[in-house]
């Protein structure tokens, strides 16, 4: 296909006449921002339509869906929206169920205990995840102990599962939480001095493995009040080698409060697919921290906004590493879409996880 088009917006070559995806994404991130509370409640009844005269298992593929994941990205309260879903017994996507009412829940409980196979138990398994209240977490918890038989057809354990809903739990049944009830997104801006919160930050050194110049690709101010969520009482460093990231099976290091990391032993790549212009375009990005909060689901549906918090875009399955000094899961922490920071056709996504205890961080690279 050759590409004799252009971007009607950004200039990019194309192959067809219109616009780029990352325009036409960005149209309609402002678009679903842009909607008046009468287009939000018009737009839930919508789904709600839909949810009740389509086949049960073809929501997902209705623009409907497309819709219900807007009006997420935009923290709707969706609880009436759960309520249908569970009459029609529409289980998929698991979020339609985020912080469902109790009563909700008590269905699910009940169809879960019931059930006899492992494709409604993964569904309903997530579900429970997406609502994750105590008694949510101790059917799960109940379930791991005392496995149904239709366990046999899941590749992973319940408190697999819970993950998907940012949360599992231990082998006492404790509370962990994995992802972080606030989140801001990153916008492109025209900025002179990357201070505060900011990505890519050159760390003139060389990575041992490939040769490319090692960065710093997030670097987040915790003294700043909108990231005292974060419970780091400093600055939190996130550093690697932006060439062997991607082909290893994950980066760590470790940060001190007062902005400085080692970059912990890793595996890495012979070659090095970037220049230096490469790396110096990346560290000049135009990408500023929002000032407002976003909503938790703000980033969790498509790949064209890098974000800090809430829930994660992923391109494969759901991923919480251990952490490499204490071995307790990770948190979630960050994104970042390659192609947000390198020009040209950059494929997968940078995942960001912390153990603010140890102050760890470990990034790992996602692409389909
Ligand atoms: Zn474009
Ligand atoms: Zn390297
Ligand atoms: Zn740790």
């Amino acid at each position: 296909m050759g590409l004799e088009y252009k971007c009607k917006e950004c200039g990019i070559p194309l192959g067809f006449d219109g616009l780029c995806w990352k325009c036409r994404a960005k149209h309609h991130r402002e678009d679903v921002d842009s909607w008046t509370t009468k287009q939000i409640e018009i737009k839930k009844q919508q789904v709600i339509e839909k949810l009740k005269t389509c086949q049960k298992d073809k929501f997902y593929a209705t623009k409907e869906c497309e819709l219900f994941y807007d009006l997420l990205t935009r923290g709707i309260d969706c609880q009436d929206i759960a309520k249908i879903a569970c009459e029609q017994e529409i289980y998929y996507p698991a979020e339609l169920f985020y912080k469902a009412d109790s009563t909700v829940r008590d269905i699910l409980i009940e169809k879960l205990l019931l059930t006899k196979t492992s494709s409604e138990g993964s569904l309903l398994l997530s579900c429970l995840a997406m609502i994750g209240d105590k008694k949510a977490q101790d059917v799960l918890y109940e379930l791991k102990l005392n496995p149904k038989p239709w366990r046999k057809g899941l590749y992973v354990d319940s408190n697999i599962y819970a993950e998907q809903g940012g949360w599992t739990f231990s082998a006492n049944n404790e509370y962990i939480k994995l992802n972080f009830d606030k989140c801001f997104s990153f916008e492109q801006k025209k900025i002179k001095d990357k201070e505060g919160t900011f990505l890519i930050r050159k760390r003139g050194e060389k990575c041992p493995h490939c040769g490319c110049e090692l960065v710093d690709m997030l670097v987040i101010d915790g003294h700043d009040k909108r990231f005292s969520f974060l419970g780091v009482d400093g600055i939190i460093t996130a550093s690697c080698c932006p060439n062997c990231i991607t082909v290893s099976d994950g980066i760590s290091c470790k940060f001190t409060l007062d902005g400085n990391s080692e970059i912990l032993d890793y595996e890495g790549n012979n070659e090095n697919y970037y220049s230096d212009k490469d790396i110096e375009d990346m560290a000049n990005n135009n990408l500023v921290i929002s000032e407002q909060e976003k909503p938790l689901f703000y980033g969790a549906f498509n790949d064209d906004v890098n974000t800090i918090g809430g829930f994660a875009y992923w391109i494969q399955d759901w991923e919480y590493r251990e952490c490499p000094e204490c071995g307790k899961k990770m948190k979630y922490l960050a994104q970042i879409h390659w192609d947000s920071i390198i020009r040209d056709g950059a494929e997968g996504t940078l995942f960001v996880e912390i153990c603010p205890d140890c102050k760890i961080i470990t990034m790992f690279h996602q692409q389909t």
